[in-house]
């Protein structure tokens, strides 16, 4: 089948550019003219509009979200050795992550209607090792706050949340990243708040933590070329702050009209559910960002969720896999586990399909996207 052009992309970051254009030009130009390009003035300023905007004391921004989280674990006190639970749906930089920080990571299978770490299953998981759990706000729902919170005082364990898709995210009260001894950011340039390249933040309402993750990134120094810790290099630069600043007042508004476009292909697609295709259950809709749409296509479905990609491609409608190998299949990894260790997740990635979302798509947009399914659906055979 012959693709074409592509009419609706799965991500249009256009439409949140054009507005302030000019206002992220003047603030690139303000950092040339300064010269303040490493830990300048913006950055500070940007760490500390973000921390505040996520209901926390400390930003610390670091050069990617997968530094956030391995550099992130090293400042939280977790040391070599020391297992991790983490869910085996989620993005292979969750497992760098912690595997840079010199930890173990045991995988937990997801819940198979939310796609999140199904928390019922992490008892069998612990052993006298395990330190800490990473929440993956997948998708950008949030995993419930209270169940996690009550699971690391049952187990004295260490809340390090992946916020990497998860901005401004909220759940029983709280926002993503406040609830846990630190949070991870990425600010990749498809994420709900993205950079022009890439950047990251911990985010943590712990001074300790805080500074440690200072001197972390910062090559190991406190002061100049004193040098206490094995640091690294991974800061965020300052131009990348200056473009991050004049983004965030606009990302609850982006992230709204991202809900509402979630809403009305819910309202559109339901009556698909009879044919076994149905979006991602979430329990928590008003404070899901909705990252991703992810509808599932599963095996009640008369059409295979490859053969729909297909079509949907062919109608000009871009769409993605979030992801279409697991974390512990991956060739890299043959000690995270073994084919059907993790069902719910290997099921999830034979019939997850991300569609079109970003801020600023129009109704008319989701009735394509849409109608296609459908008609896909009705010429399924052809
Ligand atoms: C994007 C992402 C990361 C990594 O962030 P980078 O900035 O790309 O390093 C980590 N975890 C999840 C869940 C992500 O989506």
């Amino acid at each position: 089948m012959t693709h074409n052009p592509i009419k609706i992309p799965l991500v249009d970051l256009s439409l949140q550019h054009q507005p302030i254009q000019t206002k992220i030009e003047q603030a690139i130009a303000q950092v040339i003219q300064k010269g303040d390009f490493i830990l300048g003035q913006k950055l500070a300023e940007f760490q500390s509009a973000f921390a505040t905007a996520c209901g926390v004391k400390y930003g610390i921004g670091v050069a990617s979200g997968t530094d956030a989280i391995s550099l992130g674990l090293q400042a939280c006190g977790i040391l070599p050795g020391d297992e991790i639970l983490v869910p085996a749906n989620t993005f292979i930089a969750t497992i760098i992550g912690i595997i840079r920080a010199n930890a173990t990571p045991v995988l937990v299978d997801c819940h198979p209607e939310t796609a999140l770490i199904d928390l019922t299953a992490i008892e069998t998981a612990i052993t006298s090792k395990t330190k800490a759990i990473i929440p993956v706000h997948l998708y950008g729902q949030m995993v419930s706050p209270n169940q996690l919170l009550h699971l690391a005082k049952t187990y004295n364990l260490i809340i390090f949340e992946d916020a990497a898709q998860a901005h401004l995210a909220e759940r029983e009260g709280y926002r993503a990243g406040s609830f846990s001894q630190a949070a991870a950011f990425s600010f990749y340039p498809s994420k709900n708040l993205g950079a022009f390249g890439d950047g990251g933040m911990l985010v943590t309402n712990d001074r300790e933590i805080a500074q440690k993750m200072q001197i972390f990134r910062n090559y190991g120094a406190p002061q100049k070329y004193l040098h206490t810790e094995i640091g690294t290099n991974s800061r965020l630069d300052t131009l990348q702050a200056a473009i991050l600043n004049v983004k965030l007042p606009y990302l609850e508004s982006w992230n709204h009209s991202r809900n509402l476009a979630a809403q009305y292909y819910n309202e559109l697609l339901d009556p698909l559910k009879a044919k076994g295709i149905f979006p991602i259950q979430n329990q928590s809709s008003s404070g899901n960002i909705y990252h991703l749409y992810v509808i599932r296509v599963t095996e009640k479905s008369p059409i295979n969720r490859d053969l729909l990609q297909e079509k949907l491609a062919v109608a000009g409608i871009q769409t993605g896999i979030h992801y279409p190998i697991p974390c512990h299949l991956q060739p890299a990894y043959p000690n995270l586990g073994n084919l059907g260790d993790f069902p719910h997740t290997e099921t999830l990635c034979k019939q997850i399909l991300s569609l079109p979302i970003y801020p600023g798509i129009s109704n008319t947009q989701i009735q394509q996207v849409v109608a296609t399914i459908k008609l896909a659906l009705l010429t399924v055979n052809c």
